[in-house]
């Protein structure tokens, strides 16, 4: 079925745009929409700037994955961390609140989700063969298991044992003191170093 595409008025394509943003439906984008027609024209300009400056100097780290505005990140670029332990995490976010408990000193490798099968989300949608790559290089001698405590962070966790294990790479898993179905985000501190500490093999 072809149809001729339908000319947009700038503020259609404007609500159009904003509606394939994630939590944002036709309702939202309207009434941003709005607020931007009625604010100083300036700052729909700063928001526009911020967004291009957003995408321009940020990318994925092509070793962890982690959001940075240099490739490697400064983690992965860090001599005075342990290369030879990764930790592997769903989302950036992740390592902003494991680092903040001061307790880790390796590397990190950001999954970019977690295996979502309800969702859709299959082991090709995540930056798995990075990881595989990663360790066949064969500096990695530990990766810790950083997904969430939920069902999905666990059922994550042990397809990702499945793969590793022809690695020969000793395989650990955050300690359960972890509530369960919390994200590592909203943690605190101390039971996320609790977490690291006490960290259990899985295999
Ligand atoms: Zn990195």
């Amino acid at each position: 079925m072809s149809e001729s595409p339908r000319r947009l008025s700038a503020m259609d394509r404007l609500v159009e745009r904003l509606c394939r943003l994630p939590g944002i439906g036709r309702r939202s984008a309207q009434r941003i929409v709005y607020h931007l027609l009625q604010s100083d024209p300036q700052e729909a300009t700063e928001l526009a700037e911020a967004i291009r400056a957003f995408r321009v100097n940020l990318r994925a780290c092509s070793q962890c994955g982690n959001v940075t505005e240099s490739d490697p990140c400064p983690l992965c670029d860090d001599p005075r961390r342990d290369h030879a332990t990764l930790l592997v995490v769903e989302q950036p976010g992740d390592i902003t609140a494991l680092e903040t408990t001061g307790q880790y000193r390796g590397l990190y490798h950001v999954l970019m989700g977690r295996l979502s099968p309800l969702d859709g989300v299959g082991p090709g949608d995540l930056n798995i063969d990075a990881l595989l790559q990663r360790i066949d290089q064969g500096r990695i001698k530990e990766v810790i298991l950083g997904t969430h405590p939920t069902s999905e962070g666990d059922g994550t966790a042990l397809y990702l044992v499945q793969q590793l294990t022809r690695t020969g790479v000793k395989v650990t898993r955050l300690a359960r003191g972890l509530p369960t179905g919390a994200t590592l985000d909203i943690v605190s501190k101390a039971v996320l170093g609790d977490a690291i500490q006490g960290r259990q093999a899985m295999r």
